[in-house]
């Protein structure tokens, strides 16, 4: 049986996010077949068809996918589902709206957040945000599953690779239960929050949005880091959404990430703890992120970021 990858994409390349679930599924050893859904296909059919490990591509192209909701993706997966043991996704938010809405039709479990295959059907996941890692066994007919994708290396394009591909049946219309009205786009020339090599985030004790930026900004372009936020910082409106780390915001694993006055909750470091190296600094000497920081500093930010920055 093989293996279904829902390939997420931004319309003209794969995401990272989808090139790690590719190695994952190489894990399992099976046929592996990518899915790609949207409009005018073609420059990402390429791409996918080049991606090593994946044997073919099905591509659901029709004008009405050019902005597709999980509505009318669900039901296009669950048809072909059969034909399939796993359907597995990189851990982003577009699949974890698609991939529950398969299980709950295909009457399957869901299993989300997998950080190790043990084998097709034995997973382990963390649970109580990262505290514990349950090892989870599905007899399912169909294992549904995201990925945690900093666990695995992308899957590289290889030239050589030439995957076959299918175009499946796609109904001239969506459903009409969601549609999709519009988006908002940050532009950045900094690195993204969930691939970056080094993350700087700041907490609540940033005080407002402005000094957020002032504060961080600098830093963060001197050494050409992503940018993130504690939950706090982002309900307060200091920091966007999509700077969120942790349990319900990005899981990041850069080699450096760096806690500027971020107290540690569970929520926030169940988010960081695959981060190499992790550097805190922190008023209070009993912060909760100094248990966990590789590198800890008692230390007003607001004093120590601008020498940071002048010394980098
Ligand atoms: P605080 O807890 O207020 O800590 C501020 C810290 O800054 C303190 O440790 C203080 O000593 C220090 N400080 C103050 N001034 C300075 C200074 N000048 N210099 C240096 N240090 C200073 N949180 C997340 O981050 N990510 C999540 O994904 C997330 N998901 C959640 C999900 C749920 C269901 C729930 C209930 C909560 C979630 N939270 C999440 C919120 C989390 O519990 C914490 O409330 C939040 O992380 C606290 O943010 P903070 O550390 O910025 O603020």
């Amino acid at each position: 049986m093989s293996i279904l990858i829902l390939a997420d994409h931004n319309g003209h390349s794969l995401k990272i996010s989808t090139r790690q679930a590719v190695t994952a599924a190489k894990l399992l050893g099976d046929e592996t077949h990518l899915l790609l859904v949207g409009a005018n296909l073609d420059e990402l059919i390429e791409e996918a068809r080049q991606l090593s490990g994946v044997n073919k591509v099905l591509v659901a192209d029709a004008p009405h996918l050019i902005h597709a909701v999980a509505e009318d993706i669900a039901p296009l997966i669950t048809c072909i589902a059969a034909s399939y043991r796993t359907i597995i996704g990189g851990h982003s938010s577009f699949t974890r709206d698609v991939l529950p809405r398969v299980a709950a039709m295909a009457d399957v479990s869901m299993i989300s957040d997998v950080i190790e295959i043990l084998d097709y059907r034995t997973f382990k996941r963390p649970i109580y945000a990262g505290n514990l890692v349950a090892t989870v066994q599905s007899d399912d007919p169909i294992q549904v599953l995201t990925i945690r994708g900093s666990r695995y290396k992308p899957s590289e394009s290889n030239p050589a690779n030439t995957a076959d591909v299918e175009r499946i049946e796609v109904p001239t219309q969506g459903l009409q239960l969601a549609t999709w009205q519009s988006e908002t786009k940050q532009s950045s020339d900094r690195p993204e929050l969930g691939n970056a090599r080094i993350v700087i985030s700041g907490g609540r004790s940033l005080g407002s949005q402005e000094k957020f930026q002032a504060t961080l900004g600098p830093l963060a372009e001197k050494l050409n880091a992503a940018i993130g936020a504690s939950r706090a910082a982002v309900d307060a409106g200091y920091a966007p959404n999509d700077a969120q780390v942790g349990q319900t915001g990005t899981q990041v694993a850069p080699d450096l990430y760096i806690a500027f006055g971020i107290s540690g909750s569970i929520q926030h470091t169940a988010g960081i703890k695959d981060s190499k190296v992790i550097v805190a600094v922190n008023l209070d000497p009993d912060a909760p992120i100094f248990q966990i920081a590789d590198y800890g500093l008692v230390a007003d930010l607001f004093d120590v970021i601008p020498q940071l920055t002048n010394a980098v």
